[in-house]
């Protein structure tokens, strides 16, 4: 079972105590990375969205970096192809359980149903699985660094994979041909912390393959100390942190779509700066952009025939209206 778990695996300071070296990641060379595209394929009025130029680079990696800790191989568009082995449905939906208000307020919510859809161009239907029963059941511990309770991530897995499984039952029962399943990705919210076997914490957990998964807001609380996000931002950081309840949604949004794309088989991204990057820790998040590089636009497009130009102008005007900043100042840049 392929499985990616998504930020580290122990608290920050563990981290810091064993992962003194250098990075051995090489930047791919900008002559190939510009060659990972084929621009023939791209409709001529589409083409300006993959323009190298308007992209950055991957960041130098220091000893904290994800890549550094995490060496991975690139995931080509070629590859990528190869995997995802049939396109997804345009009648695919997403689905989104809440465990509970994710940390966010109503209308917050509501916009981030929004921001999926426009991300993936599918509709996303909320299910709400988890009746108190159910949640009273789940595996849970106390924390004593964070002095709160946390949930173990095994549980909530199994539980959406069979509700999963008995939508595609379901799905069979109706149709007389054997179809794609109605349900593309299932991501569970929650906002209490979460943990995996031997791990002190983790953020989230997704199984690529099965194309399930499930993510906590926690860390990006401030609640919680020594390790607070937004009170120890570095320089390198490129969300506008003045605001910060419009930066912890900005990181919300990010990882929700984030975990979503390994849930439609897209891997980490090692070629640009790109909301597919992997990240070790909330302060590598608050480096990376929300945008998709044009490599992981290309294979997005491709799996869900994706409209890019209706794709941009709807994230832009989700921009704007959230004020994420930096993100309006790129998406500028193809007016
Ligand atoms: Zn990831
Ligand atoms: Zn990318």
């Amino acid at each position: 079972m392929y499985t990616i778990v998504y930020g580290f695996l122990y608290p920050l300071f563990h981290v810091m105590l064993y992962c003194h070296r250098p990075s051995k990641y090489k930047r791919v060379p900008e002559h190939k990375v510009k060659k990972l595209v084929n621009l023939k394929t791209v409709p001529e009025h589409e083409r300006k969205y993959y323009n190298h130029d308007k992209y950055d680079p991957i960041p130098e990696q220091d000893e904290y970096s994800w890549l550094t800790n995490n060496p991975e191989h690139a995931q080509t568009f070629k590859k990528y192809k190869k995997q995802l082995k049939t396109c997804i449905s345009k009648q695919a939906k997403i689905y989104i359980c809440l465990l509970d208000d994710v940390g966010l307020t109503v209308q917050q919510h509501d916009d981030l149903i929004d921001f999926i859809q426009l991300w993936f161009q599918r509709q996303v239907v909320i299910t709400n699985i988890f009746t108190d029963d159910i949640k009273a059941n789940l595996t849970s511990r106390y924390n004593e660094q964070t002095s709160d309770n946390q949930l173990l991530t095994t549980d909530i897995m199994t539980i959406i994979e069979q509700h999963k499984q008995q939508l595609h039952e379901e799905q069979q029962l109706h149709e007389e041909k054997q179809q794609q399943d109605d349900c593309c990705a299932y991501l569970v919210l929650t906002k209490q912390d979460l943990y995996g076997k031997n791990t002190n914490f983790v953020f989230g957990e997704a199984n690529t393959r099965l194309g399930v998964g499930v993510f906590s807001t926690y860390r990006f609380n401030c609640d919680f100390n020594p390790n607070c996000v937004l009170d120890n931002i570095n320089q390198s950081c490129i969300i506008d942190t003045n605001n910060i309840n419009t930066a912890k949604f900005q990181m919300v949004c990010h990882i929700v779509v984030h975990e979503i794309g390994h849930m439609l088989g897209l891997g980490h991204c090692i070629y640009y700066s790109c909301n597919m990057n992997g990240c070790n820790s909330v302060f590598e998040l608050l480096t990376q952009p929300l945008h998709l590089c044009p490599v992981d636009l290309y294979k997005l497009k491709y799996a869900l025939d994706l409209d890019i130009i209706t794709r941009h102008e709807h994230l832009t005007q989700f921009y704007v209206k959230h004020n994420f900043v930096n993100e309006i100042a790129w998406a500028n840049q193809f007016c």
